[in-house]
């Protein structure tokens, strides 16, 4: 069934689990993370990003991931990943997605509270709850996100943001990175522990490709209900097509598509498990 962000960090919520929010882009992502939701029996967030909107019309998207959620076994919701631009963020609204990011982290603290208070009272008066970002995640191997600061959240002023502006869920940076860990993952639970007891909505985590599975679960026991996952599952699926690639190089294209979905059905399905915490 297609629902909302909303509804699906409810069930997380109870469940004491992360919801999985897939970066998707097509036809062959948004199918996978459907598949993948299925054959674990658990909800799926697509999450399509502002910078996809050249490659994949962002209406046409929403709709199709419509149809796909519709006739899922298991509850489907879509999320528009980190946004910049207002006009995005409307498009969204108006295409049918249940929740959408702004990413006012490049922003000064004033000009992003500012920005997000104008967010959250377009999307709230439209039925859309609001991600938010304190802090800015560095950027690892093999991300085609923005570059971060890596600046940790400071739970007071986390605290404060959450207060001021009314978002539904926040994403925290504690020491994730988008893409691939450069280093050893070390994730700052105790710095989590501080961020949660300070903040009663739901909390993101970004970068969860490449993040130890007992550092996940340290992380969802500690409030964490939805984890965004993308680098990872593209890894898996190019490195596939590779190999396809070279035993046939002109195999045709429905063949090497259906090849990286099916790789990205098994490992979303890990992922999925692994948030089952
Ligand atoms: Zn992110």
């Amino acid at each position: 069934m297609f629902t909302t962000t909303k509804v699906l960090l409810q069930l997380a919520e109870e469940t004491n689990s992360a919801v999985a929010a897939f970066n998707c882009y097509n036809a062959e992502t948004v199918q996978a993370a459907v598949r993948a939701g299925e054959r674990a029996n658990k909800g799926v967030i697509i999450a399509y990003g502002e910078r996809y909107k050249e490659y994949m019309n962002l209406k046409a998207f929403a709709a199709f991931t419509k149809v796909v959620g519709e006739q899922a076994a298991i509850p489907v919701a879509l999320h528009l990943d980190h946004s910049y631009e207002l006009e995005t963020i409307e498009q969204a609204i108006a295409s049918g997605f249940s929740s959408v990011m702004y990413d006012g982290s490049a922003l000064s603290f004033e000009e992003n509270v500012k920005t997000t208070k104008h967010v959250v009272s377009l999307a709230h008066s439209n039925g859309v709850y609001v991600e938010a970002e304190i802090g800015s995640m560095e950027k690892g191997d093999f991300s085609d996100e923005e570059e971060g600061d890596g600046r940790l959240t400071d739970p007071d002023e986390a605290a404060w943001f959450v207060k001021e502006t009314n978002v539904d869920f926040l994403a925290a940076s504690i020491g994730t990175v988008h893409g691939m860990y450069k280093g050893k993952p070390n994730l700052q639970h105790d710095l989590l522990a501080a961020i949660a007891k300070k903040i009663d909505i739901p909390l993101v985590l970004h970068g969860g490709s490449g993040t130890p599975e007992d550092q996940i679960v340290k992380a969802i026991n500690l409030g964490i209900r939805k984890i965004n996952v993308n680098t990872e599952v593209s890894l898996a699926a190019v490195t596939e097509m590779a190999n396809a690639l070279s035993e046939q190089p002109y195999i045709h294209l429905s063949n090497l598509m259906t090849t990286a979905q099916e790789t990205m059905i098994e490992q979303m399905y890990k992922i999925i498990e692994t948030f089952k915490g």
